[in-house]
C-alpha cells in the first residue's frame, strides 16, 4: 500500500514583512512568525514519518516562496493533504486580545472540514488557549490545492502569553504532535507515541523536553518555565547566578565588592559601569541583552585580553623607567646639597 504524503507548509518565511510580535523587552527583539511555523514544520516532518508516512516539503530552505509555488509543489507532488502552519496577529499591540488557537478549511470543502475538525480536537487538548474552533476562510492555501487542506493558527504573536510560547521546544513539539494525531486520525493511521530516549533530529539544537502531547499543560507552569529563560538579575536577587555575575565582572574589571551572591549596590554600580561600557541602556539589571553581552565579552579570545595586560605591562615598565629617572636626579641633588 502506498504511504500517505503529507505536504506540509510553514506559512511565511523570514523575511515576511509584518508577521511577527511586537518588540519583546526581555528578549530584546521581535519573533518572527516563521520561527514558530518552521520549528513545527520540521517537528512535524519527522512526526509523520514516524507515523509511517511520507511528507512533501512546500517550502523547502529559508526562501521567501510565493503562495503559488507552494500549492503547485502539492499538486505536483500528489500530496493527499495539507496542512499550512500559522501564528496569529489581531494589531501588533500587547494585551488587546486574549490569544488563541482555530484551524481553517475552504468553505464548501466537506474533507477539508473533516480534517480541520480532526486537527483541532488535538490542538485544544494541550496548553490551554481561547478556542476560537473550525472556521472557513478563502485563503490561498485551502482553495488551490486539490487535496483537502487546513491552515491552523496555534496562537497569537500579540498576545504575550502565546508569543513567550513560540520559541519554546516543548511547546513547538506539543503543536507539531496535536497536528500528527489529527493527521493520524483523518487518514486511520496509528499514530505512533514519540519516543523520548531518541534525540531530536530537527534545527533547534537542545534536547527535547519530556513531551506530553495530547495532555494538558497547566499555564503557569510554562510561564515559570518562560520567566526561566528571561529571568532578570536586579538589586534584591540571589543566588548562584548571582554569584557568576559578580565574578564575571570582576574578572573584566568591575569592582561588585565581593562575590557573596547578593545583588546590591555594589553590584549594580559595577553593572552599570559596564552597560556604560558597551553603549547598554544604564539601568543596573541585567536583562538579556546585558547578559549576552557579558558572555561575548567573556568568551572574547584570550589574544585581545592578552594584547591588553601586555600593553599594561609596557606601560608599568615606562612608568618604571621614568621613576629611575627622578630616583636618579634625586640622588644627583642631593649629593650636591650635600656637598659631595
Ligand atoms: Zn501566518
Amino acid at each position: 500500500m502506498a504511504r500517505f504524503k503529507i505536504g506540509l507548509d510553514s506559512g511565511h518565511s523570514l523575511q515576511t514583512n509584518g508577521k511577527e510580535t511586537p518588540f519583546i523587552p526581555e528578549l530584546g527583539r521581535k519573533i518572527k512568525e516563521y520561527e514558530f511555523n518552521n520549528a513545527v514544520k520540521y517537528k512535524l516532518m519527522i512526526a509523520v514519518n514516524r507515523c509511517g508516512m511520507d511528507y512533501a516539503d512546500l517550502d523547502p530552505g529559508d526562501a521567501d516562496i510565493p503562495l503559488a509555488q507552494r500549492s503547485a509543489k502539492a499538486n505536483v507532488e500528489k500530496c493527499d493533504i495539507l496542512i499550512s502552519i500559522h501564528y496569529n496577529a489581531l494589531d501588533d499591540k500587547w494585551d488587546n486580545n486574549k490569544g488563541g488557537l482555530c484551524v481553517f478549511h475552504y468553505p464548501n470543502s466537506v474533507e477539508g472540514r473533516k480534517l480541520a475538525t480532526c486537527i483541532h480536537k488535538y490542538l485544544r487538548q494541550g496548553t490551554k488557549q481561547l478556542d476560537r474552533g473550525v472556521l472557513s476562510a478563502n485563503f490561498h492555501m485551502v482553495r488551490v490545492p486539490k487535496m483537502p487542506a487546513v491552515l491552523s493558527e496555534n496562537g497569537f504573536m500579540d498576545d504575550r502569553f502565546e508569543a513567550s510560547l513560540m520559541l519554546k521546544e516543548s511547546f513547538q513539539l506539543e503543536v507539531a504532535e496535536e497536528h500528527c494525531m489529527g493527521i493520524c486520525e483523518y487518514l486511520g493511521v496509528p499514530y505512533v507515541k514519540i519516543d523520548v530516549s531518541t534525540p531530536p533530529v530537527n534545527s533547534g539544537g537542545g534536547s527535547i523536553p519530556n513531551p506530553t502531547p495530547g495532555t494538558s499543560m497547566d499555564k503557569t507552569e510554562f510561564m515559570n518555565e518562560v520567566k526561566g529563560v528571561t529571568e532578570m538579575l536586579k538589586v534584591g536577587s540571589r543566588g548562584p547566578e548571582v554569584e557568576n555575575l559578580q565574578i564575571d565582572l570582576t574578572k573584566l574589571g568591575y569592582d561588585t565588592k565581593g562575590t557573596d551572591g547578593i545583588f546590591g549596590n555594589n553590584t549594580k554600580i559595577a553593572v552599570i559601569a559596564f552597560q556604560a561600557d558597551h553603549k547598554l541602556s544604564q539601568d543596573g539589571i541585567v536583562g538579556v541583552n546585558t547578559q549576552r553581552f557579558l558572555e561575548s565579552v567573556m568568551a572574547a579570545p584570550r589574544d585581545s585580553l592578552a594584547k591588553e595586560i601586555d600593553a599594561l605591562k609596557a606601560k608599568i615598565i615606562a612608568l618604571n623607567n621614568t621613576i629611575g629617572i627622578y630616583q636618579n636626579k634625586l640622588v644627583a641633588i642631593k649629593n650636591i646639597v650635600e656637598g659631595k
